[in-house]
């Protein structure tokens, strides 16, 4: 079949449209993906800006650790031991073993923070309690924390601890710190009171014969099963945390300059994560909108005509 020049000028049109078409679709999603980048890119920026601040924070303290400096001393007290296995979940699960557990972590965890860390014991033993505050005062230990977990048969969740009957602020401002720390990672935050849970003018052995702030610590309950899930699976996280209440409470009393600079840190570090959700949702509605102009060929500085 002959094709009239007519034909063949319809042919060669169509082809060079059918070529520009390629072109525009090649260029909006070239257009696309660098948006994208951009996108992503200012995000990462932002991340990483604050990101990179904290860490450089954390590296400063960590390499206290690393000259030898000895900040001061903390006593750390994993509860029971021994005879007195202290709660159980009725399951062949007790306490003196979860705060043993949790215990040498801590005292992991401070060390690496420069602090010396002194302990009522590091295995299954039975101290006596009485005996533990007098260890800590012995030491000459500046903080005291004795790690519990509690039990409840009414269904209790939750970080709460006891201080010394006379209810001193020190005390008191370590157990809440404690308290709020390990509520960031993620149990229940209960309450700080002072003297024993049936009488606030008695004292727990360990918290009568303390001469430096002191806290009893229940890190959730063992009759709880979402606790001990907390308890097992963040074990790490929780150790820091604990770790890190005592070390921004040493700061508080004795480095004030270090808290000062570590509070800092904290609210930048809860900044930066509200700026990159921020950064996030403004980057999603961004691609939403991109999304749809290159839907309907309305991408600025692409003619969906030419
Ligand atoms: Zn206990």
């Amino acid at each position: 079949m002959q094709l009239s020049d007519a034909e063949i000028r319809e042919i060669l049109i169509r082809r060079k449209r059918e070529k520009k078409r390629r072109l525009r679709q090649r260029r909006r999603r070239t257009l696309i993906i660098l948006l994208l980048l951009i996108v992503l890119i200012f995000v990462l920026v932002k991340v990483i800006g604050h990101g990179g601040k904290g860490s450089g924070k954390d590296k400063k303290s960590a390499g206290a650790a690393a000259s030898g400096e000895n900040r001061g001393i903390i006593f750390i007290d994993p509860g029971h031991g021994g005879m007195d296995s202290g709660s159980d979940d009725g399951n062949e699960r007790y306490e003196k073993d979860d705060t043993l557990k949790l215990g040498l972590a801590v005292r992991d965890k401070l060390e690496a923070l420069g602090f010396t860390v002194v302990m009522s014991r590091t295995e299954d033993e039975l101290v006596d309690r009485t005996e533990r505050g007098k260890m800590a005062n012995k030491a000459g230990a500046q903080l005291f924390v004795s790690i519990h977990r509690n039990q409840s048969d009414s269904g209790g969740q939750g970080v709460e601890g006891f201080i010394p009957k006379e209810d001193d602020k020190n005390s008191r401002l370590l157990g809440e710190n404690i308290m709020h720390f390990l509520g960031k990672a993620g149990f229940a935050e209960r309450t700080i009171r002072a003297g024993t849970l049936g009488d606030p003018n008695d004292d727990y052995e360990e918290n009568a014969a303390t001469e430096m702030p002191s806290v009893l610590i229940e890190v959730g309950f063992l009759s709880s099963d979402d606790d001990n899930y907390r308890f097992d699976n963040n074990l790490d996280q929780n150790a820091k945390a604990i770790a890190d209440a005592i070390n921004y409470t040493f700061m508080l009393l004795h480095e004030p300059d270090a808290a000062a600079e570590y509070a800092k840190m904290m609210s930048q570090t809860d900044e930066a994560c509200n700026t990159a959700l921020t950064a996030t949702g403004e980057a999603l509605s961004g691609l939403n909108a991109i999304q749809s102009r290159a839907a309907d060929g309305t991408i600025e500085g692409i003619d969906p005509e030419a």
